[in-house]
């Protein structure tokens, strides 16, 4: 009977992974398919109101709402287009992760030449060693990131983790990133370096709604927790530039 009524709760869970926009409460279907082209959209228990409009937006209406930063487009992105419990939530995940990194890679290299950092001796030495200080900086600065995340998730909003849970925030945390693309805007064209710090506000502020989305918490928490985030990211990536700075490959080979 135990076993009954656990497969029960498993199949629910399964069914009510699609989410309503409005509420955030699960909801079994979005909409009822009659023909190709012939939808009709459902409407939620809760709420009583059309679950998921979005589903007959066109993708800019979405990113418009996005970037005003509409909880109901995140819960679209992360429940209802994304769906974070699925089998190809690991290809999303990898393949966001593989682009964030870049696009912080991009970053690092944007504030190293605002500040003359790089030796422009060509050697390909040098060119490895500031490939290594790069990768170092990314790899550093977003473990601090994501241990800041998780660990102000758990304790000063005090909120059980276990590993879906660590997934769903994470995932939401890359997604909301995508302002970030603007950096290969900043790699092409040269805008001045105030840009560089709206992206990053612009980045954190969306990093809070979603960390909001998936949390179903207080705005202000979600918000204090991504500026620590954010923060300690920042300070570790200058930490590391001017600790490695003073450390060219030049000085390395006449040791
Ligand atoms: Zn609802």
């Amino acid at each position: 009977m135990r076993l009954k009524t656990t497969k029960n709760e498993e199949k629910k869970a399964v069914e009510e992974e699609r989410r309503c926009v409005n509420c955030g409460r699960g909801i079994k279907t979005l909409f009822v398919q009659y023909s190709p082209g012939n939808i009709r959209l459902m409407k939620c228990d809760n709420c009583k109101a059309v679950a998921d409009p979005y589903i007959e937006c066109e993708f800019m209406i979405i990113l418009i709402d996005l970037i005003l930063h509409k909880t109901k487009a995140y819960r679209h992105l992360l429940y209802n287009m994304l769906n974070l419990d699925a089998d190809d939530t690991k290809g999303v995940f990898l393949k966001s992760s593989f682009v964030y990194f870049l696009l912080d890679a991009c970053r690092i290299s944007l504030i190293s030449n605002s500040r003359d950092d790089w030796d422009s001796s060509g050697s390909p030495l040098v060119s490895i060693w500031t490939c290594g200080k790069v990768l170092m900086d990314v790899l550093l600065g977003n473990f601090v990131f994501i241990s800041v995340i998780v660990l102000g998730t758990k304790f000063l909003l005090d909120l059980s983790l276990d590993i879906t849970r660590c997934k769903e925030i994470m995932l939401a945390i890359l997604i909301s990133s995508y302002f970030k693309l603007f950096l290969i805007a900043m790699m092409v064209w040269e805008f001045p370096s105030s840009v560089l710090f709206i992206i990053d506000v612009f980045v954190l502020s969306s990093n809070a709604v979603a960390l909001r989305v998936v949390t179903q918490l207080q705005t202000a928490g979600c918000l204090a927790v991504c500026f620590g985030a954010h923060a300690a990211k920042l300070f570790t990536d200058r930490w590391v530039l001017h600790l490695l700075s003073g450390v060219t490959m030049r000085k390395m080979l006449l040791t």
